[in-house]
């Protein structure tokens, strides 16, 4: 890349980017952040968590992705916000734009007075997809981490009664930390721990064997209506436990007693 300007690359479907007045070249994914530009050269891509990549002379634009979450997937959490439990998943869904900047600091919103904490597993979505059932399920993940779906409850408590989408409450500008992924070699998707500490102290815990469904049925109940794309992500539900946050709290999420993020509320 050093004897020629790039601007900006397009991601214009899943393997193929346009390089802005210049040609197209096949982008291959070797792994999450190994990339060959096709007749070039090798380059890391570092991931920072959102669609813009820079480099010193250019800039990579990638075409959004989507976050699926699930909400009311773990029966006490539903019993703590006086909800019944769900006989299907509950889906809402976060824009690529809510995704927080790996590093950043999460600055409160002021259109909240009382933005909660919900800790939950993410799943990275590997393989194109529509339809999937269950029991294919497993072939479209193969990581997993920890994040945060950060949540206006005053907001939600008010859409919510007056039967309106959660949209505002939930998908706001940086309303979603995502933690650094695993691999699932190894790991029981049906027993993963995880936790979250709030300035040191254990707030919030769970386990995906209490999931009411298992991201395998996630998946097909979900890929009947969205077709899932390579780099989707699915939020799988909070635990009971969740609370509020204020400025100048740190939390830490932890996936099988691995720290996967540390952010900082400003
Ligand atoms: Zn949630």
């Amino acid at each position: 890349m050093s004897n020629f300007q790039i601007s900006k690359l397009i991601f214009l479907s899943s393997d193929i980017v346009k390089l802005s007045n210049y040609q197209i070249f096949k982008l291959i994914f070797f792994s999450s952040d190994i990339v060959k530009l096709s007749n070039y050269q090798f380059f890391k891509l570092i991931f920072l968590s959102s669609d813009i990549f820079k480099f010193p002379n250019f800039q990579i634009t990638f075409a959004p992705m989507k976050i699926i979450c699930v909400g009311r997937n773990y029966a006490e959490h539903a019993k703590e916000l006086n909800n019944a439990l769900p006989t299907a998943p509950v889906l809402f869904m976060k824009p690529d734009s809510a995704l927080l900047r790996k590093g950043e600091p999460f600055f409160h919103p002021n259109f909240s007075e009382n933005i909660h904490y919900e800790t939950e597993i993410v799943f990275k979505i590997k393989k194109l997809g529509r339809h999937i059932e269950a029991k294919f399920a497993h072939k479209y993940f193969a990581e997993f981490t920890v994040g945060i779906d950060f949540t206006a409850r005053d907001l939600q408590d008010i859409q919510k009664s007056k039967g309106l989408p959660w949209e505002i409450s939930k998908s706001f500008d940086n309303s979603a930390i995502v933690g650094d992924f695993l691999p699932l070699t190894n790991v029981d998707v049906h027993n993963i721990s995880f936790h979250l500490l709030k300035n040191g102290v254990l707030v919030q815990k769970g386990n995906t064997a209490n999931m009411i469904f298992p991201i395998e049925k996630v998946i097909e109940y979900s890929s009947q209506f969205f077709t899932l794309k390579i780099g989707d992500l699915f939020f799988t539900g909070t635990p009971e436990g969740v609370g509020k946050i204020k400025i100048g709290d740190r939390l830490e999420g932890f996936a099988e007693g691995i720290k996967v993020f540390d952010v900082m509320v400003k």
